[in-house]
C-alpha cells in the first residue's frame, strides 16, 4: 500500500507540473505568439516559404512600399525610394527593429492564435498596412541629405500623422551591400537616427533656455539684456561667440544666436531651474513610440559649475537631443503648448501612446505663443522667408552642436509652419557639417516643397 500511495503522489506531482507547463505555454503564446513568429531567426517567414504571405506596406497615397511576390519580399520600384524608406519600412532580415515591417509583423502576417502561421487550408494572406508617410517627401529628404548622415522627421501637428521619416546612412534592401558588417560607412546603419539617435543640440537648446527664462520671469523676460563682446570669462574660462553683438534682448539674442547672451542667462536662471524647465519639455525622460523606446534627450545639469552651465545654456556640455522628441516639442509650440501624439499608421492601437500617460501640455499657451513669435522673427528677420516655399510662415531655430576635434558639428533646423493648411512640425539633423541653414535647412525646404506641392 505504501508503494502505491507514493506512486499516486508522484503521479499527481507530474500531472501538476504538466498542467503548469501547458498553462505557461498557452499564456506565452497569447502574449508573444506574434512576436515569435516574426523573429529574425525565423528567416523562412521572409524568404522561401510560399505558405506565408506578408501583407503589403503602402504610403499615405497607396504607393506600394513593400509587397510579397512569389514568396519573395520586394520593395519600392525606385532604388532611391527603397533607401529613403529603409528605416521606416524595414529590411528582409529583420535587423531594423524599429521599422513597420518589424513592429507591425503580427498584423502583416495575419498571425492568428488558432491557425498560427502554417495555415494552408485557408491560404491566408497577411493584412495590408497603410503608413502615414509620403514616399515622395521621404525621397526629397534623402536626396537633400546628399550623402551626408543624419535624420529628418516631419509630422502634422494637428492629426499626428508622420509625413516624412528618413535616416542616413542607408542601403538598398534589395541589394544589401556585402561589406555592410565591415565598412565604416555603414556603422550604425540599422539604427533609425530619428528614433534611436541623440545628438549634441547646439543652439536649438537656446529655445529651452528661453522657455526657462519665461518660466522664471513671466513678466520681464523679454526686456532682459546682456552684453556680448565676442568672448568673456564665465566661471574661470572663456565662452566665445561667433560675433560681437553688443547689448541684446532675448529676441535679438535668439535671432543672432548669441552664445554669451544665453550663457549669462543660463547662469542667472540657475542649474536647478533650467533643468526643471528642460524636464517639463521632455528632457531626461523615457519617451516611447508604441513599442519603440525613443533615445533620450538629456540635460543633466546638477553639479555643473558656472562655465559648464553657460555651455549647457547654449546646447553644449552634456546636453543631447533626439530628433523625434524635438519634432514633438516643436509640435507643442505650434499647437498652443500641447502636443498631438505622432502616429505612423491611421489605425488606432498601432504606434499609439507616448508613454507618459499624463498630460500632453509641455508649455503654457502664453509661453508657446511667445516662443512662436521668437521663432517666427528668426525666419522673418534673420534666415529669410525666401529660403522656404512661399507663404508657409515658417518658424524655426538653427543649431550647430560641436562634437569634438575630429569631426565637424551636427547641424540642426527645428521648427514648424504656422499655417492652417499645412500644420507641419519638423526636426532635421545633419552630421559632420558646418552649415545649419544650408544643409539641415535645405532638407526642410525640399521636404516642405514636396508636401505642399
Ligand atoms: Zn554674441
Amino acid at each position: 500500500m505504501k508503494t502505491v500511495g507514493f506512486r499516486s503522489f508522484a503521479l499527481y506531482i507530474l500531472l501538476f507540473a504538466f498542467l503548469g507547463g501547458v498553462g505557461w505555454l498557452v499564456f506565452s503564446l497569447l502574449l508573444h505568439g506574434g512576436q515569435w513568429a516574426m523573429q529574425p531567426y525565423n528567416g523562412h517567414i521572409y524568404d522561401d516559404n510560399p505558405t506565408i504571405t506578408l501583407g503589403e506596406i503602402q504610403d499615405r497615397d497607396g504607393a506600394v512600399l513593400a509587397s510579397t511576390q512569389e514568396g519573395r519580399r520586394v520593395y519600392s520600384e525606385s532604388e532611391t525610394a527603397r533607401r529613403a524608406l529603409l528605416h521606416t519600412v524595414g529590411d528582409s532580415a529583420g535587423y531594423i527593429s524599429t521599422s513597420a515591417q518589424y513592429t507591425l509583423r503580427t498584423k502583416l502576417t495575419g498571425y492568428n492564435l488558432i491557425t498560427g502561421l502554417n495555415d494552408t487550408v485557408f491560404n491566408r494572406m497577411g493584412s495590408t498596412v497603410r503608413l502615414t508617410v509620403d514616399q515622395d517627401a521621404c525621397v526629397a529628404a534623402y536626396n537633400a541629405l546628399n550623402g551626408q548622415n543624419g535624420g529628418a522627421i516631419f509630422y502634422n501637428y494637428k492629426t499626428g500623422d508622420i509625413l516624412c521619416k528618413v535616416s542616413a546612412p542607408s542601403y538598398d534592401p534589395e541589394n544589401v551591400p556585402e561589406d555592410i558588417g565591415e565598412n565604416p560607412d555603414y556603422e550604425g546603419v540599422y539604427l533609425d537616427n530619428t528614433l534611436s539617435g541623440s545628438f549634441t543640440p547646439g543652439s536649438i537648446f537656446k529655445l529651452v533656455t528661453s522657455a526657462a527664462a519665461m518660466e522664471k520671469w513671466p513678466d520681464t523676460w523679454s526686456s532682459l539684456t546682456y552684453d556680448c563682446w565676442g568672448s568673456e570669462e564665465i566661471g574661470g574660462s572663456n565662452i566665445t561667440c561667433l560675433g560681437e553683438h553688443g547689448e541684446l534682448d532675448l529676441s535679438g539674442a535668439l535671432g543672432h544666436s548669441c552664445n554669451l547672451y544665453f550663457a549669462k542667462l543660463a547662469n542667472d536662471i540657475g542649474a536647478a531651474d533650467l533643468q526643471k524647465t528642460a524636464e517639463k519639455l521632455g528632457f531626461n525622460a523615457s519617451l516611447s513610440f508604441g513599442s519603440i523606446e525613443i533615445a533620450k534627450s538629456e540635460a543633466p545639469l546638477s553639479g555643473s559649475n558656472q562655465n559648464q552651465l553657460g555651455w549647457a545654456g547654449i546646447g553644449q556640455y552634456t546636453t543631447l537631443a533626439n530628433p523625434y522628441h524635438m519634432m514633438v516639442l516643436m509640435g507643442a509650440v505650434a499647437n498652443g503648448g500641447e502636443y498631438v501624439q505622432p502616429r505612423l499608421t491611421g489605425d488606432s492601437g498601432l504606434f499609439e501612446g507616448l508613454g507618459s500617460g499624463g498630460s500632453r501640455r509641455l508649455l503654457t499657451s502664453v509661453q508657446a505663443a511667445n516662443l512662436k513669435a521668437l521663432m517666427r522673427s528668426n525666419v522673418e528677420n534673420y534666415y529669410g522667408d525666401s529660403f522656404f516655399p512661399a507663404g508657409l510662415n515658417v518658424c524655426a531655430k538653427t543649431g550647430t552642436g560641436e562634437v569634438g576635434e575630429t569631426q565637424d558639428p551636427n547641424c540642426w533646423l527645428v521648427g514648424f509652419c504656422d499655417n492652417a493648411q499645412y500644420p507641419i512640425a519638423f526636426a532635421v539633423v545633419v552630421e559632420d557639417t558646418n552649415n545649419s541653414l544650408g544643409d539641415a535647412g535645405g532638407v526642410v525646404s525640399a521636404v516642405l516643397a514636396e508636401l505642399t506641392a
